[in-house]
C-alpha cells in the first residue's frame, strides 16, 4: 500500500527513520561547518534565498563561536537555530537510509583517494581516477533526488524523479558486501542517464564551502556543492550548456567528460580560482536578485505611506541599500529579515513628523 507515511525510496515499508541527511553528512561537513572542523554538530550554516538569509548551528559550536557571529542570542533564537534544514525524520524506512549509507561509504573512498592519483592529469585538465564510474553515478543520483525531495522549488521534474526512484530502488545493494561496481546492470531508464564530474580538490577546506542549484539550467541540472560541479542530464543531454551563460565559464562544462554506467571514472580538474570564479557569479547573481525584491518592497512600502507615484526616490533606495551592505553588525545578523526592517525604519524615521 502507497500511503505518505511509507518511505520514499521504496514505498513499501513504513518510514520510520528520524534524522535522515538529506544532503548527505560527507559533502555537506565541506560546506556548512565551522571552518576548519569536519566533525558532527560543528555547522554553522547560511542558507541564502531571495528574500533574506537564514543561518542554522550544530549544538557542538562553542559559546564564543556563536557570540563572535551573532552576538547575543536569546535561548529560543538557539533552539529555532537548531534546526537544520537537510536533517528531517520519517521520510525513509531505516533499510533505504542504509542503502544510501553504503553508497556514500564506497564514494567517500574515492574523496579519501591520495593526491598523487590526482598529479595524473593530462594537458586538458582530465583525470582517470577509477575504471569504473558506477559508485559516483548512483551516488550522485541519490543527491540530486535526496536533495530535490527536500527542496521547495523542484529541481528535478515529477518523471525525472521517479526515473531516478526507480533506478536506486531497483540497484542500490542492501549489503555491504554488494558492491555495484560488480554487478552487471542492463537498465532502460539507466543507460539514457549521463553526468560529468569538475573537481577541485581542496578548495572547501581553503575558502568557505558553498552548495547551489542552477535553476537557470534544466538539461542538464548543475549543481555546485562542496570541492563539485555536477552535471546530470536523465535524458543525456547537454544542450543548454552551449547556450546559456554560466558565469563566463562555459568552457569548463564543456570540457569535462561525459560519463555513463560503462565508463571510466574521469574528472576534468579545475584550479581553485576557477572553482571562485564561478561561486562568486552565483553569489553576484543572488545578490542582484535580492536587491531586486528588495527594491520592490521599498516601492509599495512608499506606496502604502502615501508617497508621490509608485517608486520611492532614487536616492532614498541607496542610503537605505548603502546602509544595508556597510552595516558594521554580526555576520549573523546580517541580511535577516529583522535586519531589513530595522535598517528601512531607520532610514524612513526622519520623516515622521512628530
Ligand atoms: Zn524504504
Amino acid at each position: 500500500m502507497k500511503s505518505d507515511k511509507n518511505c520514499k525510496l521504496c514505498r513499501s515499508k513504513e518510514a520510520d527513520k528520524k534524522g535522515s541527511h538529506m544532503v548527505p553528512f560527507l559533502l555537506m561537513k565541506y560546506i556548512d561547518n565551522e571552518v576548519g572542523s569536519l566533525k558532527r554538530d560543528k555547522e554553522l550554516g547560511f542558507v541564502i534565498s531571495n528574500n533574506e538569509t537564514k543561518s542554522y548551528i550544530g549544538k557542538s559550536i562553542l559559546p564564543e563561536k556563536l557570540e563572535e557571529v551573532f552576538g547575543d542570542l536569546t535561548d529560543e533564537e538557539i533552539i529555532q537555530k537548531s534546526s537544520k534544514p537537510n536533517v528531517v525524520d520519517h521520510v525513509f524506512c531505516s533499510e533505504c537510509e542504509n542503502r544510501f549509507s553504503l553508497i556514500e561509504s564506497q564514494f567517500s573512498q574515492i574523496l579519501n583517494k591520495p593526491d598523487s592519483i590526482f598529479e595524473n592529469t593530462d594537458n586538458e585538465g582530465i583525470c582517470v581516477v577509477k575504471d569504473s564510474c558506477k559508485v559516483s553515478l548512483f551516488f550522485w543520483l541519490s543527491v540530486f533526488w535526496r536533495f530535490s525531495l527536500n527542496n521547495e522549488k523542484p529541481i528535478l521534474t515529477t518523471n525525472e524523479m521517479e526515473t531516478i526512484r526507480r533506478i536506486l530502488d531497483k540497484h542500490l545493494p542492501k549489503h555491504s558486501d554488494r558492491s555495484i561496481e560488480n554487478i552487471p546492470i542492463y537498465d532502460r531508464d539507466l543507460s539514457k542517464v549521463k553526468f560529468k564530474v569538475i573537481y577541485c580538490p581542496g578548495y572547501s577546506t581553503e575558502f568557505a564551502g558553498f552548495l547551489n542549484m542552477d535553476f537557470n539550467f534544466s538539461k542538464p541540472k548543475i549543481m555546485i556543492i562542496g570541492d563539485f560541479i555536477i552535471q546530470l542530464s536523465i535524458r543525456g543531454k547537454f544542450d543548454q550548456v552551449k547556450e546559456k551563460d554560466f558565469y563566463g565559464f562555459n568552457e569548463i562544462l564543456n570540457k569535462a567528460p561525459e560519463l555513463s554506467i560503462n565508463s571510466n571514472e574521469k574528472y576534468l580538474i579545475i584550479e581553485k580560482k576557477v572553482l571562485r570564479g564561478v561561486i562568486d557569479g552565483v553569489i553576484m547573481r543572488l545578490t542582484n536578485a535580492r536587491f531586486e525584491k528588495i527594491n520592490q518592497s521599498l516601492d509599495q512600502i512608499h506606496v502604502k505611506l502615501g508617497g508621490d507615484g509608485k517608486k520611492m526616490s532614487l536616492e532614498l533606495k541607496n542610503e537605505i541599500f548603502q546602509k544595508l551592505s556597510e552595516d558594521q553588525i554580526r555576520l549573523g545578523k546580517k541580511y535577516t529579515k529583522e535586519h531589513q526592517v530595522e535598517v528601512i525604519s531607520e532610514v524612513l524615521k526622519r520623516f515622521v513628523v512628530e
